[in-house]
């Protein structure tokens, strides 16, 4: 069985949701993950802001104007009068719930639940879409399968018996309905996979089903060769290995969940990046294979920290780099990327929730120089030793860029370059120029 995640646009106005259920209708059994619709997860975000700073007049006001939009698709979306009041009904009770967190007190654990409301209201328009059409259908709430644990890491092994025990349970139906990024924590309150999370609800899915084949549904024909937002000219990628499609996720290409193909490349279930405007255009299928003397894309990280710690004792001192590492591991901040001489050591974090601290810890061992507003930009593809040259065409693209760090060697499928943020748009250009438009 397929699983297919359909992102906010992919269901942004009535019109969207019937063509994702057109899609979808083929008469194969197909698990569904749907996003909020485009705007939602933002504007539930201003309205816990508003909780948190004690102002309900503020809040309510984003609440009745939210309402109001989504009572005005249930026009478009419905045809007979049952389904339109059942779900009038529905999104009544669904902001009266959230119009009754204006009158208590606002804690972290209310924020989850707020921001988690768009994925369960966007996940019922649309089955009462489909079952309005005849379609055989179940809603299945991600709050009862999706849970992380003590480190707020997908607690897979539950994961997967909980979604195999749900599915055996509830037998033939055809499509499978549930909400993406939400999930409970390790002690079942309700919480989220981060931004983006709907991405790696179904990675997950689909690795504890072991499906045949995940969909990422977007609006754009799959993973581009660099950052459309910013570079002219990109084009489409029709295929990566996990590695590299991890690495480009992880190093910023929004169009993935930082971390959710792990879970796809460690059961070995291809992705296929689709696009829901053009459901033709072949998008970008990403799995096992590796295509040798190819570089495939280039992506950037922004608001990165680096930290330079120069010490003249660590000259031929063994055990110097453990004590570096054990810093930053006790503040639990995980490092991106190394480089090391024998006077000193250069790191990289993007979490600077203990920057100081770490810092101070680090004084101990030498002079710490600290940089924010920096950049890393990831070249990605085929780098090993025998395709001679792509890291010095890399580096020549950014002969006019200030480097601070590089990074290669510590695989076979990228290369990384520190530079300030200001930078990050020439250097992006530049690549392009240089690896894919002569
Ligand atoms: P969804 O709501 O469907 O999850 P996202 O907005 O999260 O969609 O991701 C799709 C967007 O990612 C695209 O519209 C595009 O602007 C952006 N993007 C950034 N880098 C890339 C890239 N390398 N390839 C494709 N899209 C990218
Ligand atoms: N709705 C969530 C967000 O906007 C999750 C997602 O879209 O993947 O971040
Ligand atoms: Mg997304």
């Amino acid at each position: 069985m397929k699983v297919l995640k359909f992102g906010g646009t992919s269901v942004g106005s009535a019109q969207r949701m019937k063509e994702v259920a057109k899609l979808i209708t083929d008469g194969e059994r197909k698990i569904v993950v749907l996003s909020a619709m485009s705007g939602t997860t933002n504007t539930l975000v201003e309205i816990s802001d508003y909780l948190y700073k004690k102002n309900p007049e503020g809040a309510n006001n984003v609440i009745n104007q939210l309402e109001q939009k989504y009572r005005q698709h249930v026009d478009e979306l419905y045809a007979t009068e049952e389904y339109k009041q059942k779900t009038l009904d529905f999104l009544k009770d669904e902001f009266d719930y959230l119009r009754s967190f204006t009158k208590i007190l606002f804690t972290s654990f209310e924020e989850n639940v707020v921001l988690d409301q768009g994925e369960v209201i966007s996940t019922n328009m649309v089955t009462n879409y489909l079952k309005e059409c005849g379609v055989k259908t179940i809603l299945l709430s991600a709050l009862d399968f999706m849970r992380t644990d003590k480190n707020s890491e997908p607690d897979f092994n539950y994961i997967k018996e909980k979604i195999n025990e749900l599915l055996a349970a509830n037998p033939g139906y055809q499509i499978y309905i549930t909400q993406g990024f939400i999930c409970r924590n390790a002690y079942g309150e309700v919480d989220n996979l981060q931004r983006g999370g709907s991405d790696y609800t179904a990675c997950l899915i689909g690795a504890a089903i072991k499906s045949e084949e995940i969909q990422i549904w977007t609006d754009i024909d799959g993973m581009h060769n660099n950052d459309p937002r910013i570079v002219d000219k990109t084009k489409p990628v029709r295929q990566l290995h996990f590695e590299e499609a991890a690495e480009l996720a992880y190093f910023g290409a929004k169009i993935l969940h930082p971390t959710c193909i792990q879970p796809a490349k460690f059961a070995g279930v291809p992705v296929r990046l689709l696009n829901t405007m053009d459901p033709s255009a072949p998008g970008t299928i990403i799995n096992n294979e590796f295509q040798e003397g190819k570089i495939k894309a280039v992506a950037a990280k922004d608001n990165i920290i680096s930290i330079q710690i120069h010490s003249s004792r660590m000259l031929l001192a063994y055990g110097f780099l453990r004590k570096v590492f054990e810093i930053f591991e006790s503040y639990k901040t995980s490092i991106d990327m190394v480089s090391t001489s024998e006077v000193g050591v250069s790191v990289t974090i993007d979490n600077k929730s203990y920057l100081k601290d770490i810092v101070a810890d680090l004084m101990k061992y030498g002079t710490v120089t600290v940089k924010e507003n920096m950049c890393i930009i990831c070249v990605v593809g085929d780098l090993s030793r025998d395709n001679v040259g792509f890291e010095s065409q890399a580096a020549k693209a950014l002969k006019d860029i200030p480097v601070q760090m590089i990074s290669y060697g510590g695989s076979n499928h990228n290369i990384s370059f520190l530079i300030n943020e200001e930078d990050k748009k020439s250097a992006l250009q530049a690549l392009s120029d240089t690896l894919f438009n002569n």
